[in-house]
């Protein structure tokens, strides 16, 4: 037989690592990850059902068009089901935004450093659109910075005044 045992392990790693978030906030903007299809051993159904593993790939396309590891009891595509996954989770972004936000927002929390290190990255290797991100939001938010930065110099006069009065 020609196909080599299939660590069950690899695969996996290899489809979370591009299934995990296509779509990471980088502080203010947002980069997407390349799909990454799967180059691993062609592996027939029956083949793998033989061997007891609990995934295959034929390398045919699905309904949709994925070229991806299949499951071997219901020969669905696991393409697919991340695409389902994602619709499914903007139907309930859509549906409870609020409840989104707070799991977003204790996500991004615990994972600071790490988004912190990406955004940082990301400026870096798009200099360009990081200026356009940067110059957009700015012209959006004109008035608001304005008065902020007035704020700011406002109080750090009075603070500054307090000092020279002490
Ligand atoms: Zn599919």
């Amino acid at each position: 037989m020609s196909f080599h045992a299939v660590n069950m392990n690899e695969p996996a790693a290899r489809w979370s690592a591009s299934a995990g978030s296509d779509q990471i906030a980088i502080g203010v903007a947002k980069v997407a990850k390349p799909y990454i299809p799967y180059d691993g051993p062609v592996v027939t159904r029956d083949e793998a059902r033989a061997t007891g593993l609990k995934r295959y790939f034929d390398n045919s396309p699905c309904a949709r068009g994925h070229v991806a590891e299949r499951y071997v009891a219901t020969a669905a595509c696991l393409g697919c089901g991340r695409e389902n996954a994602r619709a499914c989770n903007k139907i309930r972004k859509t549906k409870n935004p609020e409840r989104w936000a707070t799991i977003r927002k204790a996500w991004d929390a615990s994972n600071r450093d790490k988004l912190n290190v990406q955004a940082r990255d990301w400026r870096a290797n798009n200099p360009e659109k990081a200026k356009a991100y940067c110059a957009k939001y700015y012209a959006e938010n004109r008035a608001q910075l304005q008065a902020a930065g007035r704020a700011y110099h406002h109080a750090n006069r009075e603070w500054q005044n307090k000092k020279s009065r002490e």
